[in-house]
């Protein structure tokens, strides 16, 4: 065995030398996206033509590229060409944080590994905490992504409502949740991981414009009642994924306070919002949440993957887990706010905090208000744009930065359109110049835009119509 090997990878000076190249490189990546040196939003290659060339790399590729080839074969989020899904463009500060936890790799399970970014995190989390509106016994964690943070708060609130303790026994009783047809697959998935099945999934339809029906809520929980079913959380969308339509949060919680039902609010997207004065009427009604989900990497401009998971009654946040590990933890609940993996799903995490807080410290809360502000108002510019273009259906009136629009003629069928916009996406992403998304509603395919980068303007937005509408006239 060679040990020389391994003072290799630690050797300071080469890191130093190469850490410096590379920051030179993402700082002429990000101004060639920015301002639009590069064409292209993406370079699109066939996953397996892309496999190919990672299999041959590591035979034959030079190290010394390894990391531009990265950036390259990648797409490009700070380009103002991509329209795609709601990913931030990072800013840059955050990638110096990224570093930094990466390098000292404090794994934050307990406060000993990670004192700084603990306390850190509780600094955000009560932040958060207080910009949502909730009293002084609320708080929260940071954890990893949206996805984690729904499953964690329904467990939260399982443990809350129901009386038996099926965290040692198990479940015998039906459960349920209610939530709408258009909330993101994740809650389905966070009911199936639970054991609910198929049958404790309660989907209400959604109105006409994409929102929870809650002229349907009673009707639907008594039948669900009936059936045997103990209903115990109910979810709103702020807003739901697909359409960017933020559901009423008001008339949720008024329906969970009259069941005694656990309302969590999915703001995984919009719920940072909270931060505009202009938009945060979309989520009229938070503060009244037992819990709510905020991610961090997409309207907050951070990079993946950091979620705030935010309690009104702390004391919820600490009891979801109730499984002593002993060699990990205090025994005084009270006392140990910072053992954060008391109360995550995972046990070793990033020190996430820290992307928050350089964000703060920085550009202050006015850098979410701008960023919020000014994307939602793209999405209702864009919005409007479509509308009033005969050649183009919007899905519905844009509320957030998220708008779903298809190509149309009176002449096409469901069908062909459908196949028609399937296929203008498919050339738009294999061309490259604009990544945008797409999704189907109710049978109808749409093809999908978030505007996420502020430096996307309306003359980008103008020329992506025109560039669909030639594309339509070639495949018509
Ligand atoms: C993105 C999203 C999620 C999933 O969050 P991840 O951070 O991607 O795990 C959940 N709910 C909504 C509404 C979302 O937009």
């Amino acid at each position: 065995m060679d040990k020389s090997i391994l003072k290799k990878a630690y050797a300071t000076d080469d890191f130093r030398k190469r850490g410096h190249q590379l920051v030179d490189e993402l700082a002429d990546h990000l101004e060639d996206k920015l301002q639009e040196k590069s064409r292209k939003a993406i370079q699109w290659n066939e996953p397996d033509t892309e496999l190919e060339f990672w299999n041959d790399f590591l035979q034959n590729g030079n190290k010394n590229t390894l990391f531009s080839q990265i950036t390259q074969r990648t797409t490009y989020v700070h380009h103002p060409k991509y329209i795609g899904h709601q990913v931030s463009p990072t800013a840059p500060i955050t990638a110096l944080t990224g570093m930094i936890s990466a390098l000292l790799n404090n794994g934050m399970a307990v406060y000993e590994m990670g004192m700084a970014p603990s306390a850190i995190e509780r600094v955000i989390t009560d932040w958060l905490c207080e910009k949502i509106g909730f009293e002084k016994k609320s708080s929260g964690f940071l954890t990893s992504g949206g996805t984690l943070a729904n499953l964690t708060a329904l467990l939260s609130a399982r443990k809350a409502i129901i009386a038996d303790d099926i965290w040692n026994e198990g479940h015998s009783e039906n459960l349920g949740i209610i939530v709408s047809e258009e909330a993101h697959y994740c809650v389905d998935r966070a009911a199936k991981i639970m054991g609910l099945g198929e049958k404790g999934i309660i989907k209400i339809p959604a109105t006409e414009g994409f929102q929870m029906n809650t002229l349907l809520l009673e009707e639907a929980f008594q039948k669900i009642t009936d059936k045997g079913i103990k209903i115990f959380a109910i979810v709103g969308s702020a807003p739901s994924t697909a359409t960017g339509i933020y559901d009423n949060l008001t008339e949720i919680n008024d329906f969970a306070k009259k069941k005694d039902l656990w309302f969590h609010v999915d703001g995984a997207h919009g719920g940072a919002a909270i931060f505009s004065k202009k938009h945060k009427h979309t989520l009229e009604g938070i503060d009244k949440a037992d819990s709510v989900v905020i991610d961090g990497h997409k309207m907050m401009m951070m990079p993946t993957i950091t979620t705030a998971l935010l309690f009104k009654d702390g004391k919820n946040a600490t009891a979801t887990f109730s499984q002593k590990a002993d060699y990990l933890l205090t025994q005084y609940d009270h006392e140990d706010w910072y053992n954060s993996g008391k109360k995550t799903f995972e046990c070793t995490k990033t020190m996430m905090s820290i992307h928050w807080y350089a964000m703060l410290k920085f550009y202050g809360e006015d850098i979410f208000e701008a960023y919020v502000t000014h994307l939602y108002d793209m999405g209702h510019l864009f919005g409007n744009i479509v509308e009033n273009d005969p050649y183009f259906e919007i899905a519905t009136k844009p509320v957030s930065n998220i708008v779903c629009f298809r190509f149309v003629k009176p002449t096409l069928d469901i069908d062909t359109a459908n196949t028609l916009n399937e296929k203008i996406r498919r050339i738009l992403l294999e061309d490259g110049e604009y990544y945008i998304v797409q999704t189907k509603l109710r049978g109808v395919h749409y093809l999908r835009c978030t505007i996420m980068n502020p430096f996307t303007t309306e003359k980008h937005l103008k020329s992506l119509l025109e560039k669909i509408k030639n594309i339509a006239d070639g495949l018509i």
